[in-house]
This record gives structure tokens, C-alpha cells and sequence, in this order.
């Protein structure tokens, strides 16, 4: 199976080629016609399987394809990450993927003076990366609008459990649309983690890898 069989834009399976990307991985292969779908996803994976592309990917086809540009200027994506190191892989991700195209990637995340990532959200977001706490105080402020969000990614969903952050995901969560889009990654399932995929997800698809 190649990228072209997944039917991305022709603009991304170029990106992809300068990239070296021969095949997608299997998360990959199983993930993006889903996503393309628009189906709610509930996925296992580990760091190092291609996962952020999985996601990644789609998103950014869905953007390239889109017929009515964003003139309203709101974040259409928000993918969530337990801490600021993934957040700054996931933006850079987004970026080399999403090369050449007219999306605005933003990445926030606490531990950082927060000035700098108002000035980048007001210059436009289509795709905002951010850790849970520095979010939820971007909203607290006033700062940000999530009500144009069209899907939520929840990356390393067990880790942000793990390290406390049920309370600011469901902070979050209440201030997104009722219709949206979850993708919903982990690398490990317990009771809270499944507790809370049940709570957010719509007729997940499950993906294993
Ligand atoms: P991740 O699991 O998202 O952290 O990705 C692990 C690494 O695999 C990253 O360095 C990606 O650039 C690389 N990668 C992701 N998908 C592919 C692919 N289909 N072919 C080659 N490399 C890939």
C-alpha cells in the first residue's frame, strides 16, 4: 500500500516523497482513511510507530481539499499533549508536513513566557499544539475561541491522565462545539483511560497496532 492509494493530496504525497516516506506504517494505514471519514478514532499506539503523521496527515489533506478557506480565522484543530516536548514535536510535525500550504500552526505551552504564543495565535490559527494548562489559561484570558475546534486530538491520552490533567481536559472539553471530531491516542489502556475515551468519543474506530 502506497500514500497515493490513501488518496491524499497530490500536494502532500510530494511532501512526502521529499521526506523519504516510502510507505505508510501500519497506524497509519489504518487511521487515515478513518480520520478522512471524519469518524471518531480510538487508537493504541506507542511513540516511534508514525503516529503523529496517522493524525497529522488527514488534517492537513482535510485543509488542502477544504472549498471555503478560513476566512473566520478560528482554530479548526486542537491537538492536546501531556508535556512541552511533545507539543514542539507535534507543531514541528505539523510544520514539515504541512509545507508549501497556507495553514497556520501555533504550539503552546507553560513553563514559557506566554506572551510570544498570544502574538502567534493573533496572527491566525488553523491548528493550535498545546499542553493542557497553558490552554486552559489561554482561555481563561479570553485569549482563544474554541468554538470553531473540528477535531480534538488527545496525544498520549494515558500520559496526560498519569500526570493530573483529567480536571483541565474536562475544562476544556466543555468549551468545545457539541459536534466534533475526536481522535483519541494511547499507548496503554486502564479503567481511567478507557473511562475517559467512553465519555468523548462517538462510535469510535478502533485501531490497533
Ligand atoms: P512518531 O511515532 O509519530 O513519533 O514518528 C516516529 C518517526 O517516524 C518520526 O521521525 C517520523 O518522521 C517517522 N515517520 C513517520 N511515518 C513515516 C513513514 N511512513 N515512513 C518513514 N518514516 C516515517
Amino acid at each position: 500500500m502506497s500514500f497515493a492509494s490513501l488518496s491524499l493530496h497530490s500536494d502532500l504525497l510530494a511532501v512526502l516523497e521529499s521526506l523519504g516516506y516510502q510507505t505508510p506504517t501500519p497506524i497509519q494505514l489504518k487511521a487515515i482513511p478513518e480520520v478522512l471519514a471524519g469518524h471518531d478514532v480510538l487508537a493504541g499506539a506507542q511513540t516511534g510507530t508514525g503516529k503523529t503523521a496517522a493524525f497529522a496527515l488527514p488534517l492537513i489533506h482535510r485543509d488542502l481539499t477544504r472549498l471555503n478557506q478560513n476566512s473566520e480565522k478560528a482554530i479548526r484543530v486542537l491537538v492536546l499533549t501531556p508535556t512541552r516536548e511533545l507539543a514542539q514535536q507535534v507543531y514541528k510535525s505539523f510544520l514539515k508536513y504541512s509545507q508549501d500550504s497556507e495553514l497556520n500552526i501555533v504550539v503552546a505551552y507553560g513553563g514559557a513566557s506566554i506572551n510570544p504564543q498570544i502574538e502567534a495565535l493573533n496572527k491566525g490559527c488553523d491548528v493550535l499544539v498545546a499542553t493542557p494548562g497553558r490552554l486552559l489559561e489561554l482561555v481563561i484570558k479570553e485569549l482563544i475561541d474554541l468554538s470553531h475546534i473540528e477535531t480534538l486530538v488527545l496525544d498520549e491520552a494515558d500520559r496526560m491522565l498519569d500526570m493530573g490533567f483529567i480536571t483541565d481536559i474536562n475544562r476544556i472539553l466543555k468549551r468545545l462545539p457539541d459536534t466534533h471530531q475526536t481522535l483519541f491516542f494511547s499507548a496503554t489502556f486502564n479503567d481511567d483511560v478507557f473511562a475517559l475515551s467512553k465519555t468523548i468519543l462517538n462510535a469510535p474506530k478502533l485501531i490497533e497496532v
